[in-house]
C-alpha cells in the first residue's frame, strides 16, 4: 500500500530497516500494514481504516479478535503467575489444559507434551515416533514418510516432510535427509502404490505424518476421510505410527472439532496449536497415544523423552487455551462454521467463471479459490486492502480462513472483495 507519508508511524520508519520480516525478499517486497488494533473481525490500521481479517492472522483467532473471555483470563493469569519453568514443576492452567485436551480428543489420546510452535510440536512428533521405535527394541527405523503438497513448518526436520518444492528440498539438498515423499492414496491404485512402496521399505521408516482433510499451507488442498482410513490400515499392516498433523484443521476449522472426527480414526500422536490459544499467544502440543506413551514407561531412565522448551507449558498461553475451550463448550461455534461455510460456498461458487479459475472449494470455515498459475502475492494484497479486506494468497490460492464468529456482514465484503479481484461482479 502506497499511503500518505503524514500517516506511516514513526516506528515503522525508524524499525524498517532492522526487522526480517517472514516469506520475504526484503529487497522487493512491498512494505507492510501497519496495524495499530485488533476488534471482532477486524485491523485497524494506522491511518483509521479497518480491514475486515479473512485469515483470522494465520488460522489463529478462531472466536475474534480480542474476545472479553480470553482477555479477562489473560488478565488474571499475568496478575498472579506469567510463566515458571516447567521441569520439576507444576501449575494448574498446564494441568487442567492437558486434562481438558485428553478428554476431548478420541480414545487413548492422552499424553500431552506442550512446546511453544507448531513447528517444534511436528519435530517432538517425530522425535516421540523414531525413539518409539527405538524403545521398542526395533532399529533401522529411521524415516519418515509425508506427502506431496503438505506442509509441517519451517524448521530443518519439518522442512524435510514438507512437499518438496515449498520444502525447498533442492535448495538444501544434502543438507537435510531425505525423507520418503508419496502421493496420498485416494483411489485403489494409488493406496495399492503406497502399500507396495511399504513393503519395500517399511523397515526403514518410523511414521506417516499428514495434515487430515486439508493440506494448508501447501495450497488448501482437500482429501476425502476415507484415505485416512486408508493411512491408518497401511500404517498398522507395516508397523508404522501414524502422525496427524491437526495445526490447521484442529478446533473446528474443517467443521468437527477435529478434522480425524470426519474420519472416525485415531492416529498415534497429534499435533496442535494455531487456534490452540485462540490466536493470543504462542502454544503447541504433541498429544501421544497411550501405546506410545507406554513405550517411554520404564525404569530405564535412557528410554525417556529428553526434551523440555524453555517455555513450555507457558502458565499465560496456558490460561488463553482454557478459555479457547470454555468457547467451545457451549457448541455455538458449529454453526458459526456451518454459516461461513453456506456463505463462502454461494458467494465463491460464481468465481468459476472467472479468468485463469481452474477450481472452488469450501470446508468448514475454509473457502478457496485456486488459478491456473501462482499469483502476485503483493499486488493482490494491496488490491484487496484497497478494497477494505485483508486476505493474502498463497501459491496459486486466493483463500478465506476468517474467525468463525465474523458477522455476515464482514463476510459479504470478504467474498466480494474475492469476486472483484476474480472479476466476476
Ligand atoms: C502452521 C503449521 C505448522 C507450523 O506451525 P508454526 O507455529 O508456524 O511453527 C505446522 N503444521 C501445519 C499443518 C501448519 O498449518
Amino acid at each position: 500500500m502506497t499511503q500518505p507519508d503524514w500517516l506511516t508511524p514513526q516506528w515503522l520508519v525508524g524499525g524498517a530497516p532492522h526487522v526480517w520480516r517472514p516469506y520475504c525478499q526484503m529487497k522487493t517486497a512491498r512494505p507492510p500494514l501497519p496495524v495499530v488494533a485488533t476488534r471482532g473481525s477486524r485491523l485497524v490500521l494506522a491511518d483509521g481504516r479497518e480491514l475486515v481479517d479473512g485469515l483470522a492472522s494465520w488460522w489463529t483467532a478462531c472466536h475474534g479478535y480480542n474476545h472479553p473471555h480470553i482477555a479477562d483470563a489473560l488478565r488474571a493469569q499475568i496478575e498472579t503467575m506469567p510463566h515458571v519453568m516447567f521441569g520439576g514443576l507444576a501449575h494448574e492452567p498446564a494441568y487442567r489444559l492437558a486434562m481438558r485436551l485428553a478428554k476431548l480428543l478420541p480414545g487413548e489420546l492422552d499424553h500431552v507434551f506442550f512446546a511453544e510452535s507448531g513447528s517444534v510440536s511436528v519435530e517432538i512428533a517425530m522425535k516421540m515416533a523414531l525413539q518409539f521405535q527405538i524403545n521398542r527394541g526395533v532399529s533401522g527405523r529411521a524415516k519418515f514418510l509425508a506427502f506431496r503438497g503438505g506442509y509441517h513448518g519451517d524448521t530443518l526436520a519439518t522442512m524435510t516432510i514438507c512437499d518438496p518444492e515449498e520444502g525447498m528440498h533442492s535448495l538444501f539438498a544434502g543438507v537435510m535427509p531425505a525423507q520418503v515423499i508419496a502421493d496420498l492414496p485416494r483411489d485403489a491404485e494409488s493406496e495399492a502404490a503406497l502399500d507396495a512402496l511399504l513393503a519395500a521399505r517399511g523397515h526403514e521408516i518410523a511414521a506417516i505424518l499428514v495434515e487430515p482433510l486439508v493440506q494448508g499451507a501447501g495450497g488448501m488442498l482437500l482429501h476425502p476421510p476415507e484415505v485416512l482410513r486408508t493411512l491408518r490400515r497401511l500404517a498398522d499392516k507395516h508397523g508404522l505410527l501414524l502422525v496427524f498433523d491437526e495445526i490447521f484443521t484442529g478446533f473446528g476449522r474443517t467443521g468437527t472439532l477435529l478434522a480425524m472426527q470426519a474420519a472416525g480414526i485415531e492416529p498415534d500422536i497429534v499435533t496442535l496449536s494455531k487456534a490452540l490459544t485462540g490466536g493470543t499467544l504462542p502454544l503447541s502440543a504433541a498429544v501421544a497415544s497411550r501405546k506410545v506413551f507406554e513405550a517411554f514407561w520404564s525404569d530405564d531412565a535412557g528410554a525417556a523423552l529428553m526434551h523440555g522448551p524453555t517455555y513450555m507449558a507457558n502458565p499465560l498461553a496456558c490460561a488463553a487455551a482454557n478459555a479457547s475451550l470454555d468457547l467451545f463448550e457451549d457448541g455455538s461455534w458449529a454453526k458459526d462454521v456451518a454459516r461461513v461455510s453456506a456463505a463462502f460456498a454461494e458467494g465463491l461458487e460464481p468465481c468459476r467463471g472467472g479468468q485463469g479459475v481452474v477450481d472452488v472449494r469450501t470446508l468448514g470455515a475454509i473457502g478457496v479459490v485456486e488459478f491456473d498459475a501462482p499469483v502476485a502475492v503483493g499486488d493482490l494484497c494491496a488490491r484487496f486492502a484497497e478494497l477494505g479486506v485483508w486476505i493474502r494468497p498463497m501459491g496459486k490460492v486466493v483463500y478465506l480462513t476468517p474467525a468463525f464468529t465474523t458477522p455476515d456482514a464482514d463476510l459479504d465484503l470478504l467474498i466480494s472483495a474475492v469476486r472483484q479481484v476474480v472479476g466476476v461482479n
